[in-house]
């Protein structure tokens, strides 16, 4: 993506159009003003980390900053400033990159020791010709902690005519003991009307004819990136021959027509099935990627639901975008559009690695069609509650009429109230003599409710990442390991060692034999690491605990076992036969269910009545498989 489509290196706009200083530099204002601020009242860190995604600006604000430094005036009597002038031979010479006291390197190819040697042997000597030696370390968080040790004497106690400048995309992968003596600068992602604007400025300078749509587009496909924004440019004006509209650049970017995009996910919501096999089959021949489609229909996802949240956002929006989703979002209901959201991710990983994506895209898709009627949890829980109390209360056991989420003729089903138009799928509670995809749509129902009367609580909400962990117990220790990637030892630890003691700083723990035998010294250098403090890990020789992983699974099958005992979830099972309890979460430590579906007991008033379950034809349920999705 990032080579120009002939290669020729006049076309390289990312190289052509650097910034040479700060007023050029677009989308970093906030950084900006910090680092003037530090540099007019002199406080001025003698190391600074310079973090943000790839291509955003930060070797090139790196560069800027050293020219800041040296730069001497057009007069040569200058002092350090926030405008280089770009004409002394400091700051011509760092432009050039062949200035003597600024050296750049880039940590993801020189990782070692020595090479971060030379740099602590080269800073006791003053600048040959500058004011400040300027060592600039581009994705410093690849450094080996060797190195990384080796440089933190230095960083404790610099020579003041030294200045660090590290740039990294990973500050969650440096050590904190080196994030803590340098100054750090966030720089953003840059928005999408700044590139757009600033892709505009650079193609009439270029002299080339680009529509604003073709400009947002390829703003859209860099992310935040001025760089990967400019290669995209490059590209596209390689392909254009002087004039591009949107239609190359969506071609280019194996983008499929927007206004196709928004058709597909309306025949989704609709769950009209063989028209959207039929347009999504076009979309393919005429070159749209299937996984491109399918991360199209999900940012579509995503934009319907914040134009549901923050209706004010349509304003800045393209036409289509603006009209067509404000109509939508106003449409669809809440639940299923997050709904579509995970069904679509989970397609998207499919798509991603199936051998044959457009069949995988294919089936993610049918799948939404017929989940696009169903019942959302909570109204298949509320038609549970509704139809177990009119049945108590009448004595008279009657399939409540929305149940099986599907519209029923009398047209109540909320499904059917968030979606006006979805065709009508046949009611569960009939005979069998359904179209083909009944079952389908019965297996997710069954699925979504006994989901409901298993767990109806929004998801454990996730731990927020702090920016220096401090876990208390094992299994936060577990955790850590887990959520820094480290699977190896997260597994040894869980499987393979009794836990006998935890509390922050300090593990005791009992190896089974087929622990790796330095697991004591490997976690305590990780966990000393991550959390900035030093952690002792020994070796007990009690006994300890059960490991944690047989902990949690007798944990998980004491609480299945209470779950299935539930009235709730039986009445569940008895109405949506085929149906398995798949996963239960505890709201609080007792494993106890949830507030919810003590609601639902006083529904049933009298709790055992479950449905009678001929009244249900059990036969039309046969073929169902397990749940799979
Ligand atoms: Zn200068």
């Amino acid at each position: 993506m990032t080579d120009t489509a002939d290669g020729s290196p006049y076309h390289v706009l990312a190289r052509k159009y650097r910034p040479a200083d700060f007023s050029t530099l677009i989308g970093q204002e906030a950084m900006v003003r910090t680092l003037r601020n530090a540099l007019e009242s002199g406080r001025l860190a003698h190391a600074f980390m310079l973090t943000g995604v790839r291509g955003v600006g930060k070797t090139t604000t790196a560069r800027i900053i050293a020219k800041a430094l040296n730069c001497i005036g057009p007069d040569g009597k200058g002092g350090p400033t926030m405008d280089p002038c770009g004409v002394c031979e400091h700051c011509v010479a760092i432009a050039e990159d062949r200035h003597v006291d600024v050296q750049e390197m880039d940590a993801a190819s020189r990782t070692g020791i020595d090479d971060i040697r030379e740099i602590i042997e080269g800073v006791r000597y003053r600048p040959a010709a500058a004011r400040y030696k300027v060592y600039i370390i581009d994705e410093v968080h690849m450094l080996s902690r060797q190195a990384f040790n080796g440089l933190l004497k230095t960083l404790e106690e610099p020579p003041p005519h030294v200045k660090f400048l590290f740039a990294t995309t990973e500050i969650r992968k440096v050590p904190v003991t080196v994030l803590s003596r340098c100054q750090r600068f966030d720089l953003r992602r840059v928005p999408i009307d700044v590139l757009s604007a600033h892709f505009a400025r650079i193609a009439e300078a270029e002299k080339v004819e680009i529509s604003p749509e073709a400009l947002r587009l390829v703003a859209h496909a860099a992310d935040g990136s001025v760089r990967d924004g400019l290669s995209l440019l490059d590209q596209a004006i390689a392909h254009g021959g002087g004039v591009v509209d949107a239609g190359q650049v969506r071609d280019m970017l194996g983008l499929a027509d927007r206004g196709r995009v928004f058709d597909l996910f309306d025949l989704l919501m609709k769950g009209d099935a063989p028209a959207v096999l039929a347009l999504l089959g076009d979309m393919y021949d005429s070159g749209a990627d299937p996984v491109v489609v399918l991360q199209d229909l999900l940012e579509l996802t995503h934009w319907l639901t914040r134009l549901k949240v923050v209706p004010d956002a349509a304003a800045t929006a393209a036409e289509l975008e603006r009209t067509r989703g404000a109509d939508m979002a106003r449409r669809l209901a809440m639940a299923h559009l997050t709904r579509a959201w995970q069904m679509l991710l989970k397609g998207l990983q499919e798509t991603q690695g199936a051998p044959s994506p457009i069949r995988a895209a294919e089936m993610a898709m049918i799948r939404l069609c017929y989940a696009a009627d169903l019942p959302t949890p909570a109204e298949a829980l509320r038609a549970l509650n509704d139809g177990a109390g009119t049945r108590a209360a009448a004595g008279a056991p009657t399939m409540p009429a929305s149940a099986g989420g599907s519209a029923g003729p009398a047209g109540a089903p909320a499904a059917a109230r968030a979606m006006p138009q979805p065709p009508q799928p046949p009611q569960p509670s009939r005979p069998p003599a359904g179209p083909p995809n009944a079952p389908v749509a019965r297996l997710a129902a069954s699925n979504a409710a006994v989901a409901t009367a298993a767990a109806p609580t929004q998801a454990v909400p996730q731990q927020d990442e702090p920016p220096k962990p401090n876990p208390a117990t094992f299994a936060e220790v577990v955790a850590l390991f887990e959520r820094q990637r480290e699977p190896k030892l997260a597994y040894s630890l869980s499987r393979e060692v009794h836990p006998v003691r935890c509390e922050p700083g300090r593990l005791e723990f009992r190896p089974a034999p087929t622990a790796p035998r330095d697991l004591a010294p490997r976690v305590a250098e990780h966990l000393s690491q991550w959390t900035g403090r030093r952690w002792m890990v020994s070796v007990s020789g009690d006994a300890g605990e059960a490991p944690l992983a047989q902990q949690r699974a007798q944990a998980e099958d004491a609480r299945r076992q209470r779950a299935l005992a539930h009235p709730l979830v039986q009445a569940a099972m008895t109405l949506f036969p085929g149906a398995t309890l798949e996963t239960v979460r505890a709201k609080d430590d007792d494993g106890g269910m949830i507030a919810s579906s003590v609601a639902a007991d006083a529904g049933m008033a009298g709790g055992e009545d479950v449905p009678e379950a001929e009244e249900y034809p059990t036969d039309a349920f046969e073929e169902i498989p397990e749940r799979d999705y």
